[in-house]
C-alpha cells in the first residue's frame, strides 16, 4: 500500500459532506486541503486509544459506532452515528477515511468486505471472519501449529445432535463454547458428563460449539504483534494474564514471566499464525502453559483477536512504541519497527465494581491516593455509567525493578480494592 503520511494533506483532497447516516451532517475542509483521515469500526475503548494515537501523528480520524455517546466517537474528529451495517453509514465512513481498521471481532465481515471495495481495510474481513468464528479459529490453530511447537487443545464441534451423540468422552471435562460471540468468559459452560453436555448445549440454545478438553493451566499469557502491508512483523514478548470470573483483571509484563526458550516459541507461533493469512495490522494471540510433565511446561494456542487488546494496554506507559501506535503506523503503511519495553509493568484493569463499595453503594475511587504512588499512569475511557464488570479504565504501573512495580502494584489495588496481585 503507498504510505500515507500524518499531517499532510490527502491526496485525494476532496470536501466531504458526511450526515447520510443520520451523523452530524459536516463538511471536512477545502478541496486540497483535508487531512489524511483514518478510520475505526467500532467506538468502544479500543477504538479511543487508537483514535489518540492517530491524532498524536496528525491524522484526522472517524469512528463509527451506533452509540452517540461512545468512548471512541466522544474524541474523534468526526463519528458516523449508524449501525455496523448500515449502507449510509459505511458510505459515510468511505468517504471520510483514508484507510480503516477494526476495535472489535464482532463487525460484521460483509461490512469490511463493502470498505474493502473502495479503501485500504486491515486487517482484512477474511482474518476478522476468522477470529468470530471458534470453528474457524480452531481449524486455523491447528493448521499452524504443528509446524510452530504448540499445540491445540483437543475439541470437536458440536452443531448437531449427530455430533453431541458422537461427543467423544476423553474431550470430558470440558468446557463447551459458542463458535460465535464469546467474549470475557461469556457463552460458556463446564461441563463433566456427557449428560452435563446435552443440557449446556440446550442451554447455549443448541447454536454451534466447539467442546474443548479441560487443560491443566499453569498460566496465561498472550503475544501482541503487528505486521505490516509488506509482510514485516514486529512483536511485543509474552505477558502473563490473570483473569478473576473470566474477564482480564491483572497483567504482568516483564522479563522473569516465562522461559527464554518458551517466549520465542510464543512469538514465533503468533508470526506463523499472522503470516499464514497475510495478516495486516495488531494481533494477539491467548496462550496457556499447561502441565505436560515438561519442566517449563507446553503451550496452547487459545484464541485470537484481531486487533490490539486488554493485555497490550501496558504498552501505552512501559515501551517506546505502543500497540496502538504498531495499529496506526500500519494502516498507514508506514515502517514497523521492533518495539522496545524500557520499564517493567503490571496493568491492573478497571472494572465498574471500583465505583462501588462492598455493600453495594455507590462511592468514588480514592484516586489521589492512588495518584500518589511512583509510577502510576491512569487511563479512563470516559464511560458514562460504572455497572460491575463494564470495563471503566486501566491502571499501567511501570518502575525500575519488578521488586519495586509489584510493591506499587500491590498498594494501589489494596486502595481500589481490586483482586491480589498472585
Ligand atoms: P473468552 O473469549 O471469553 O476470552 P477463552 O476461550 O479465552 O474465551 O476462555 C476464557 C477463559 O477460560 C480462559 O482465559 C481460561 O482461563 C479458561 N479456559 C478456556 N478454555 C480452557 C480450557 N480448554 N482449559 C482450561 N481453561 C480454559
Ligand atoms: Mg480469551
Amino acid at each position: 500500500m503507498k504510505p500515507l503520511f500524518p499531517g499532510t494533506p490527502s491526496a485525494d483532497g476532496q470536501p466531504v459532506t458526511l450526515g447520510e447516516a443520520g451523523s452530524r451532517p459536516v463538511t471536512l475542509g477545502k478541496a486540497g486541503s483535508r487531512p489524511v483521515t483514518l478510520g475505526v469500526m467500532g467506538g468502544g475503548q479500543l477504538g479511543r486509544m487508537f483514535v489518540h494515537a492517530a491524532q498524536r501523528m496528525g491524522y484526522d480520524t472517524c469512528v463509527l459506532d451506533p452509540d452517540p455517546l461512545s468512548p471512541a466517537g466522544l474524541v474523534s474528529h468526526q463519528h458516523v452515528v449508524a449501525d455496523f451495517s448500515d449502507p449510509r453509514g459505511l458510505a459515510d465512513m468511505a468517504r471520510c477515511c483514508s484507510a480503516i481498521t477494526t476495535e472489535f471481532e464482532n463487525v460484521p465481515a460483509d461490512a469490511l468486505l463493502s470498505l474493502a471495495a473502495t479503501r485500504p481495510v486491515a486487517p482484512s474481513a477474511a482474518c476478522v471472519a476468522i477470529a468470530q468464528n471458534r470453528v474457524e479459529e480452531k481449524a486455523h490453530f491447528t493448521a499452524c501449529a504443528g509446524l510452530s511447537g504448540v499445540s491445540v487443545a483437543p475439541y470437536a464441534v458440536i452443531e448437531s445432535n449427530a455430533h453431541l451423540r458422537a461427543a467423544d468422552s476423553n474431550l470430558l471435562p470440558g468446557i463447551l463454547k459458542t463458535a460465535r460471540m464469546g467474549y470475557d468468559g461469556k457463552g460458556q459452560v463446564r461441563v463433566n458428563n456427557l449428560a452435563d453436555l446435552a443440557a449446556a448445549w440446550a442451554d447455549l440454545k443448541n447454536v454451534a460449539c466447539v467442546l474443548e478438553k479441560l487443560m491443566p493451566l499453569r498460566s496465561e499469557f498472550s503475544v501482541i504483534v503487528a505486521r505490516g502491508w509488506d509482510g514485516r512483523v514486529v512483536s511485543f514478548a509474552p505477558q502473563r494474564n490473570v483473569h478473576v470470573n473470566g474477564i482480564l483483571a491483572i497483567t504482568h509484563a516483564y522479563e522473569s514471566n516465562m522461559p527464554l526458550a518458551q517466549s520465542i516459541r510464543a512469538q514465533a507461533a503468533t508470526k506463523l499464525i499472522a503470516d499464514h493469512v497475510a495478516y495486516v495490522g495488531v494481533l494477539c494471540i491467548e496462550f496457556f502453559v499447561v502441565d505436560d510433565g515438561s519442566a517449563d511446561g507446553g503451550l496452547v494456542v487459545n484464541e485470537m483477536a484481531p486487533r490490539p487488546h486488554n493485555s497490550g494496554h501496558y504498552t501505552m506507559n512501559a515501551c517506546d512504541v505502543s500497540q496502538f501506535d504498531l495499529q496506526v503506523l500500519a494502516l498507514a503503511g508506514l515502517p514497523l519497527v521492533q518495539p522496545r519495553q524500557h520499564s517493567p509493568a503490571i496493568m491492573l484493569n478497571l472494572l465498574g465494581d471500583v465505583w462501588f463499595d462492598g455493600s453495594g453503594i455507590p462511592r468514588s475511587p480514592d484516586w489521589a491516593a492512588v495518584l500518589a504512588l511512583p509510577g502510576v499512569h491512569l487511563h479512563l475511557y470516559g464511560k458514562q455509567g460504572a455497572r460491575p464488570g463494564r470495563k471503566m479504565g486501566h491502571l499501567n504501573i511501570t518502575g525500575v525493578d519488578v521488586a519495586g512495580v509489584q510493591s506499587v502494584a500491590r498498594r494501589a489495588a489494596d486502595i481500589l480494592g481490586l483482586p491480589g496481585l498472585d
